[in-house]
């Protein structure tokens, strides 16, 4: 493939312009693996990487595209061959190296997953950044502790990427699962992923001059930070864990030492980016098999193609996605 269609986001006087180009491969950054995309997928920091105030692209021109998955056409490391079938994400792919929203991606080896068997790369990315942030934070709880008897488990953003798999991967194992959202149309989506409880974003959002309150969660999956962090920490059982991977919500957040001091509660921190690979790989290999989301292909997951992918990384931003969209890049 020596052209392929790629969508492009560049510096545009004090903005960024976004569409779709012809590119040639000579373009493509170093790296040892060539891989033909199949599928990426709309993550919220692709949403971010797309608009002049986003602060996540470090070099334009880029290619977006935080994700992908697909076929390796060429590689200059003994560790992959033509025609394996792989999955790359986080490092600095989509932020500084060119990403998954185009039909060839060429990156270094070490940044490379071999698709686990019993996936498909549709289902890779189905699950994508964002089931990967949620099965890290569901291995980071248990790593902590946690069972399914010490209590109920929140978790808040919910209908979005991480926090709709996280439900279904802490439900399918077993734990009773409260569902924080503020998307009322929501509700029985959540439900039929098998949270027990929907509990109003307002409440999980609304500031409290209180530093504790009753303890009602044994552990929390937080992709939305600010205000529902704090939140988060006043309402944990003793001993409880707080897995905190995003800032859907905000940055910043207040609270008092009460929650650590009183209560033993830990915060964990959660990143995708960084990830060394061997975690990486061993983390892949578990969303296909124990915290494989039951529910990805028939209710969390639809499908988009390329061109439609500017409209969604726009909704993405605005909280006006459910589950997660998968992009049809040359599946
Ligand atoms: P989504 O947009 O799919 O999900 C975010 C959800 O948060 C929304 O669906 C909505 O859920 C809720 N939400 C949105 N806006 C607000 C708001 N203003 N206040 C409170 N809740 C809000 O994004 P992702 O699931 O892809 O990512 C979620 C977060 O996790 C992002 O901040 C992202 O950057 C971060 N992230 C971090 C990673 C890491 O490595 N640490 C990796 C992946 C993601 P509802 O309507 O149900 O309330």
């Amino acid at each position: 493939m020596d052209t392929f269609t790629a969508l492009v986001v560049e510096k545009a006087g004090d903005g960024v312009a976004l569409g779709m180009q012809e590119w040639s491969a000579d373009r493509l950054m170093a790296g040892e693996v060539t891989i033909r995309v199949e599928y990426s997928s709309v993550n919220y920091k692709d949403g971010l990487a797309v608009r002049a105030d986003g602060r996540v692209v470090r070099s334009y021109p880029l290619i977006p595209g935080i994700d992908l998955a697909g076929v390796v056409e060429r590689s200059e490391d003994g560790r992959f061959s033509p025609g394996d079938r792989v999955l790359a994400h986080g490092y600095e792919i989509g932020v500084a190296h060119h990403g998954g929203l185009a039909e060839v991606a060429r990156v270094p080896a070490g940044w490379v997953v071999p698709l686990p068997e019993g996936l498909t790369t549709h289902q890779a990315m189905a699950l994508g950044t964002a089931g990967f942030t949620a099965a890290l934070s569901v291995a980071a709880l248990e790593d902590a502790g946690l069972k399914p008897a010490a209590g109920p488990v929140i978790v808040t953003g919910a209908s979005g990427g991480v926090g709709s798999t996280a439900v279904d991967i802490l439900a399918a194992r077993g734990y009773e699962v409260a569902a924080s959202t503020g998307s009322a149309d929501a509700h029985g989506y959540l439900r039929g992923l098998g949270a027990s409880e929907i509990v109003d974003r307002a409440e999980t959002s609304a500031e409290s001059s209180r530093p504790l309150e009753r303890g009602r969660w044994a552990g929390a999956v937080d992709a939305v930070g600010g205000s529902t962090l704090a939140y988060l920490l006043r309402t944990m059982n003793y001993g409880g864990s707080i897995a905190l991977s995003g800032n859907a919500g905000a940055v910043e957040f207040s609270s008092t030492v009460f929650p650590f001091i009183l209560r033993a509660v830990n915060v964990l921190g959660i990143d995708s980016v960084a990830v060394p690979i061997e975690r990486r790989i061993a983390i892949w290999e578990r969303l296909a098999t124990d915290l494989r989301p039951p529910h990805l292909d028939e209710a969390i997951a639809h499908e988009i193609p390329l061109e439609e992918a500017p409209a969604a990384l726009d909704k993405i931003v605005r909280g006006e996605i459910q589950g997660r969209t998968v992009v049809r890049v040359a599946g």
